[in-house]
């Protein structure tokens, strides 16, 4: 598979389009968790997944105002735990198996900004967002790693993006995180090939969700913008489209695993 995928599976998430092939064929009984996935471009991811057949667990950090807004919606039902705290994760995963069974798809969307130019980045700022964008990766696919293996299946798909491949002024610390995700999606690819599991990151360009939409509008507008091929931000569905694909498990008979979709 090449650098960039239109990721065009129809609504089942079926790779190939392919109008026989009956609602989430491939997936009706697996788990899929999604990190973030009460907001934004995770609400997409986890809903495009409960779409294709999956049982959808969504987590989220402390909005609960929006989480249960998105679980009376949607009847995903929702986690609360902080993606940077291992034992935090280790219980949440816990309860999120005790509930619907063996986590086989791993979504890490969780993320958050704290941007700085970098002479006035403080050290919390950096530690909040490594300790969330990248060891959150770490926090979460560890202690579902083991289980992956001994079922010979599971999928790993973490949000990078374009600015850990390309840096950003104003986001060393999350440049860095980004591009941290992607050297572990790397890796760990390459140790889960033998043992039927997956590994991949997406880097989405710029996603018009709150993370974004808290950038000035004069940068958003004059400076952002203009510089985005198709003269506009991208939407949230076309993320989750890509995710579906790569959750699938038919993606594997394509060889997709540690490419990085743009
Ligand atoms: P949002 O700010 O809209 O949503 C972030 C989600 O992550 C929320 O559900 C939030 O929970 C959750 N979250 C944040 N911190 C933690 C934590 N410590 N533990 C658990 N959950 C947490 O973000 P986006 O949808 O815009 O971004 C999603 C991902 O995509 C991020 O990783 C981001 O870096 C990446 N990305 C986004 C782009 C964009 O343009 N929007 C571009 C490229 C990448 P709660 O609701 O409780 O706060």
């Amino acid at each position: 598979m090449g650098k960039s995928c239109r990721c065009d599976g129809n609504r089942n998430g079926d790779p190939d389009g392919n109008p026989e092939k009956k609602n989430g064929e491939d997936s009706m009984s697996r788990v899929a968790l999604v990190t973030g996935g009460t907001r934004g471009i995770g609400a997409a991811i986890s809903i495009a997944l409960k779409n294709a057949g999956y049982k959808v667990a969504a987590n989220f950090a402390g909005n609960e105002e929006k989480a249960k807004a998105f679980e009376a919606e949607t009847g995903i039902p929702v986690f609360k735990w902080d993606v940077s705290n291992y034992q935090a994760c280790v219980d949440g995963i816990a309860a999120v198996e005790a509930a619907l069974g063996p986590v086989e798809v791993l979504v890490n969307n969780a993320g958050i900004t704290r941007d700085a130019m970098f002479h006035k980045m403080t050290p919390d700022q950096w530690n909040e967002v490594i300790n969330t964008n990248l060891t959150g990766l770490f926090n979460m696919t560890h202690p579902v790693w083991t289980g992956m293996r001994d079922r010979s299946f599971g999928r790993v798909i973490n949000i990078s993006s374009i600015n850990g491949q390309k840096g950003q002024m104003g986001q060393a610390n999350y440049s860095a995180a980004k591009a941290g995700d992607i050297g572990f999606t790397k890796a760990l690819a390459q140790e889960g090939a033998a043992k039927g599991i997956t590994v991949n990151a997406i880097c989405p360009g710029y996603i018009g969700t709150e993370m974004v939409r808290a950038i000035p509008e004069k940068v958003l507008n004059e400076r952002i913008i203009p510089q985005i091929p198709v003269g506009r931000l991208g939407e949230p569905d076309e993320i989750a489209r890509c995710v579906v694909f790569l959750a699938s498990d038919r993606s594997e008979e394509r060889r997709v695993g540690k490419e990085c979709l743009r």
